[in-house]
């Protein structure tokens, strides 16, 4: 079985003393400070000279600098910036400053598993990887619990990297509900396949896949988008609370004979065939060269597919049916 850490196994007294910079104030950044900040640790918040964010993290009671002068001064220093800019950012702004006795973490271990980034000896690296987006990182933290996490040591310079970073995982709320005990290979490789095969990539297609062929054969819009998109969420949701058993208990008879039978044909075993292939081109290496070869040239390809994701006619019908569905606009009629 797996290792999992909760809040008892877990020390937050071990940061008394230290500063911790967290690097980057967007969806886990804002997170981690916050709930850091919440849990009574000492936090600052680095950002390039010029952002956006400056007066957003003024607002919110925390320190800022830029990342040269908050990674100076830190003890412990959390990158979350793109994991695109990581390399440079961490070359530029905060390696000059890594003497003996600091702690570099990451929340995915892309950087330090494809070797993109080798921190000096001395230094201890460590991850704690939040499972859910950072909105959701914050809201649960500020309802009393927490998004659960993984933690992962990729060098033990203090012989005390796995306390100190589940300390960190407490302060952000994570122990409260369990940090797994991962590698930073397993961590990024999983994480990769997961969002490409099913969580984003499988999941967006296959919504997409459906309600075109629904608008093909003539069926109404907003029809097609409860359809293949709304209730998707229905359902997950109750897969999520009791497994595959509660939804298949909660849908009518003929609903759950259409799941055994028809199911198999839009995922027959080919889909597992090029699932296995994008798990090789992970490990090999090849995705992640492919990513950065893009961003070196400036994400001409990302950002024509973002243009066209975003034009996509389920996102303009989606936009208007949502309007009408008044708990997801609260404050309106
Ligand atoms: P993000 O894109 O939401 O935020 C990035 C932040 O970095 C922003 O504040 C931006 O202004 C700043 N930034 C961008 N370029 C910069 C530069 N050159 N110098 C300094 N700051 C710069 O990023 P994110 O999604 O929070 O991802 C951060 C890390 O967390 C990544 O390693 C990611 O893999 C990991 N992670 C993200 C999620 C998630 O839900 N988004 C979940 C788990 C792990
Ligand atoms: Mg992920």
């Amino acid at each position: 079985m797996a290792k999992i850490f909760y809040d008892s196994d877990t020390d937050l007294s071990l940061l008394k003393g230290k500063k911790v910079g967290v690097i980057g104030f967007g969806s886990q950044g804002h997170a981690h400070a916050l709930n850091l900040h919440d849990s009574g640790v000492e936090v600052a918040v680095g950002l390039y000279p010029g952002s956006k964010s400056w007066s957003a993290v003024q607002a919110s009671g925390l320190k800022v600098g830029t990342v040269d002068d908050v990674s100076r001064d830190s003890d412990i220093i959390m990158i979350l910036v793109p994991d695109q800019v990581q390399k440079q950012v961490y070359d530029d702004h905060i390696a000059p400053y890594l003497t003996p006795g600091k702690t570099l973490m990451f929340a995915h271990g892309f950087n330090i598993h494809f070797g993109r980034i080798q921190a000096p000896e001395g230094v201890d690296v460590s991850m704690i990887a939040p499972k859910g987006p950072g909105h959701l990182v914050r809201r649960v933290y500020t309802e009393g619990g927490g998004v659960p996490g993984l933690v992962a040591i990729h060098q033990d310079a203090s012989e005390t990297a796995l306390q100190t970073a589940l300390a960190y995982g407490k302060g952000i709320g994570a122990a409260r509900s369990g940090i797994l005990m991962t590698t930073f290979l397993e961590e990024t490789e999983t994480d990769l396949f997961g969002e490409q095969a099913i969580l984003c990539g499988g999941l967006t297609q296959m919504i997409l896949n459906a309600f075109e062929t629904l608008i093909e054969a003539g069926y109404q819009p907003e029809s097609a988008y409860f359809e293949t998109f709304h209730e998707v969420k229905l359902i997950v949701d109750l897969m999520y609370e009791g497994g595959m058993a509660k939804m298949r208990d909660s849908i009518s008879d003929t609903a759950e004979y259409g799941d055994y039978t028809r199911g198999p044909r839009v995922s027959p075993p080919s889909q597992k065939a090029e699932m296995k292939k994008i798990l090789e081109e992970i490990q090999s290496g090849q995705f992640a060269r492919e990513w950065i070869l893009e961003n070196q040239a400036g994400q001409p390809h990302f950002r024509a597919l973002r243009r066209r994701g975003a034009e996509h006619m389920i996102e303009q019908v989606g936009g208007e049916v949502r309007k009408m569905m008044g708990w997801l606009n609260p404050g309106k009629k």
